[in-house]
């Protein structure tokens, strides 16, 4: 496919511009550009059939499967979209009076009390812009509190090894030290080498549950029984809350604090670059260190993030809270628990799972026998995919498993797409035993083969150059 620059025709264009009715200022000497702008030049007719081709380029929830492991890849609905549209929230003002946003407010105070019920917390913000700056915003409660006791020899924060990466790294940024713990052989924390670490310098755990790999903590009570009695705190990763809402709480296990990506479980895509939402929620005891997410009242207060952070995502988040309901809810959970199952159980005749037990709403496969027998490698099997029409999974995530493939399906996904998909994965099995040069190669049908993965984000070329 061309470039819109590569398309452009001196002289041709589409400006049906009015005269201009104000008068014309030139800019300050100076600041004036050099030369004119190289904008390309183009037909309205081939500009509309230059972005609807691109359109068709790329691969979305609306186009086909997508199962992106940890990503959360559901199908949004429409009404979430709609209120989030409407005039009385999108054209108001963040420092407009009080008196005349009370309906934003009560959204904030809505929402605030649903999630609050949902993860068992006492207080949240809705001011972080997503996942791992709610982690940001999380862990410094948990330093607030430890300081605000005077209690400043807790420098360290606990991460087991099979963490997202923005765990360590949210730890880091706060300012402790990083103690990283072995999982046990299920893919759970190894609790000889949790009590190993814990102690007087022990400020918090962060911990995802379910695991990355998939897997609920059995013994989940006990861990933070355990930072408890050290004297830490526990921090709940709630990126993906998508295999519990409604069915367990985090408050109920023992954490303290925990963030939601509501651009995940509550109706806002994951990915392409557009806004999110990671909520932050806390028992009462460290309420009073959170940001206020309040609209402006006129007074000061700690922020991470301007006024009431990324509204319109919070509007969705809350539609889709209200049209699920209490009942809804656990369903979706479930939903998801038993799709990822079932496509688990549909896959495992040929590929392996990584832990051949129950999985939550995610599951990881462990290629590195077959690459031993076929050479075709998780990436290989990923890049295949494309030319099915399906997403790749996650891949070479969670660190812990070699050669992973990462499969969450979702609950919007329907029992024909998943035999659909388990049927492509028997397919991509037989082709490695047959065929594995051609895999290497795939995708074979996709715009862009293989890229140079290290140059484009080393060195990319972000603009055309003539
Ligand atoms: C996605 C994710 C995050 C980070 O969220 P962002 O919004 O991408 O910053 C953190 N933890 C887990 C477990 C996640 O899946």
């Amino acid at each position: 496919m061309k470039l819109i620059f590569e398309k452009s025709v001196p002289g041709r264009g589409m400006a049906y511009l009015p005269a201009c009715d104000v008068p014309t200022v030139s800019m300050p000497a100076g600041l004036e550009r050099r030369e004119k702008p190289k904008l390309p030049q183009i037909s309205e007719t081939d500009l509309s059939r230059h972005y609807t081709e691109l359109n068709k380029q790329v691969h979305g929830v609306n186009c086909g499967f997508y199962p992106l492991g940890s990503c959360t890849m559901k199908y949004n609905p429409r009404i979430d979209e709609e209120m989030a549209a409407l005039s009385g929230f999108t054209d108001i003002h963040p420092l407009a009076p009080k008196h005349t946003t009370e309906g934003c407010q009560e959204v904030l105070d809505t929402i605030r009390t649903a999630l609050c019920e949902i993860t068992g917390m006492d207080d949240m913000t809705f001011q972080p812009a997503a996942g791992a700056h709610g982690e940001f915003t999380g862990v410094l409660l948990i330093k607030q509190y430890h300081d605000a006791r005077g209690d400043t020899k807790r420098k360290k924060i606990i991460v087991p090894d099979s963490a997202h990466g923005t765990n360590p790294a949210t730890a880091a940024m706060c300012g402790f030290q990083v103690v990283n713990i072995p999982s046990a052989p299920d893919g759970c924390v190894d609790l000889d080498a949790l009590k190993a670490v814990l102690g007087e310098d022990t400020a918090g755990l962060m911990l995802t549950n379910p695991n990355t790999v998939g897997i609920f903590d059995e013994h989940i009570l006990e861990i933070t029984r355990l930072v408890h009695e050290a004297g830490g705190l526990c921090y709940y990763d709630g990126a993906n809350l998508n295999a519990v809402m409604g069915v367990v709480r985090p408050g109920d296990m023992g954490f303290d604090c925990v963030h939601l990506n509501l651009h995940k479980t509550f109706a806002t895509p994951h990915g392409g670059g557009g806004p999110g939402a990671g909520a932050v929620g806390c028992k009462a005891k460290l309420a009073q260190f959170l940001p206020k997410s309040a609209l402006m009242d006129g007074e000061e207060h700690v922020q991470v993030r301007g006024f009431a952070g990324n509204f319109l995502v919070v509007v969705k988040a809350l539609t889709y809270i209200l049209s699920l309901g209490r009942e809804g809810i656990p369903e979706a959970a479930q939903n998801a628990v038993l799709n990822a199952n079932y496509l688990m159980a549909k896959i495992k005749g040929t590929f392996t799972p990584a832990f051949d037990r129950i999985c939550m709403h995610e599951f990881v496969l462990d290629l590195s026998k077959f690459k031993k027998e076929t050479g075709v490698s998780a990436l290989d099997v990923a890049k295949t995919l494309i030319d099915y029409g399906m997403h790749p999974p996650t891949m070479y995530f969670p660190m812990i498993v070699h050669e992973a493939l990462m499969l969450e399906p979702t609950e919007t996904e329907s029992r024909e797409t998943l035999d659909w998909a388990a049927e492509v994965f028997r397919e991509l099995y037989a082709l490695a035993q047959e065929n594995p040069g051609y895999m290497h190669e795939s995708p074979h049908h996709a715009q862009i083969g293989r890229p140079d993965e290290v140059r484009a984000s080393r060195a990319p070329i972000l603009r055309y150059q003539a």
